[in-house]
């Protein structure tokens, strides 16, 4: 379980998360939707703290972190470690193999013996349907295929979470399906997900909770059947109307 609560980032003299909260239970799927600029993004990136946020508390399982108190060097790389991030440009190492680029973390940061983490990563371009791509490099693939790459690279060190901000977007509707396809059977598989999108179809297709976000506030938050069908607030009715 993840829980996040009081969440608070502020750039510049902007406040982009005004005390954010939610809770991922294990082997679920959370969709955060909501308009651009909204702080989706930044949410994310304060999970695996790629941002640091300014406030606010975070439990991961049995790691407990407090913003306002300052977290130490340790404690960020045992959340990176804990926290896999996929991102809408796939952001894959361009000079290195797939296989290379799925193993380097496993090799580099975790100090995993090079066969151990070469099998794990044959194992996991196997699950993403590329494991004839291992020794081709990223820029011969195409963007799906790099999606899901990218997808691979994240889940090599088992994390707790699967962050994905916009994995889609990116990608024609053709490909998009594809990468939709395996975050379906992540998903089936009970990967607990957090998937910031604009496309709620996809969050229809797998998400049990969705999460509306307007100016780094939770406007609402409920069940995908519930937020898509029957929201309780207007706001979160119009948002949805504008994209369906
Ligand atoms: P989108 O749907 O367009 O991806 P988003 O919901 O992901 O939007 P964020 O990217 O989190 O939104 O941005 C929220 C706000 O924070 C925006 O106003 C953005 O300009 C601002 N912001 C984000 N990152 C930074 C940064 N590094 N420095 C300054 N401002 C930033
Ligand atoms: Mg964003």
């Amino acid at each position: 379980m993840i829980r996040l609560s009081g969440i608070e980032k502020q750039f510049a003299n902007q406040l982009v998360l005004k005390g954010v909260g939610l809770k991922l239970e294990a082997g679920t799927v959370t969709a955060l939707i909501g308009p651009s600029g909204s702080g989706k993004s930044t949410l994310l990136r304060c999970v695996n703290l790629l941002e640091r946020p300014d406030a606010g508390q975070l439990v991961l399982e049995e790691s407990e972190l407090d913003f306002a108190h300052g977290i130490s060097r340790a404690q960020v790389l045992a959340l990176r470690q804990q926290t896999g991030m996929v991102f809408q440009s796939f952001q894959l190492f361009p000079h290195m193999t797939v296989l290379e680029n799925v193993t380097e973390g496993l090799v580099t940061v975790l100090k995993w013996p090079k066969e151990r983490a070469l099998t794990r990563g044959r194992e996991l371009l196997d699950k993403v349907g590329l494991s004839h791509k291992a020794d081709s490099v990223p820029a011969t693939l195409s963007g799906g295929q790099q999606q899901r790459v990218a997808i691979a690279r994240a889940l090599a060190p088992s994390p707790k979470v699967l962050l994905c901000d916009e994995p889609t977007s990116a990608l024609d509707p053709e490909l998009a399906l594809e990468v939709v396809a395996v975050l379906r059977q992540l998903a089936r598989e009970g990967t607990t997900m957090l998937i910031a999108t604009h496309d709620l179809r996809l969050a229809a297709q797998i998400a049990q909770q969705v999460i509306f976000l307007e100016a780094g506030e939770v406007v609402e938050e409920g069940s995908a059947h519930q937020m898509f069908t029957a929201p309780r607030r207007a706001r979160t009715l119009a948002y949805i109307s504008t994209l369906t």
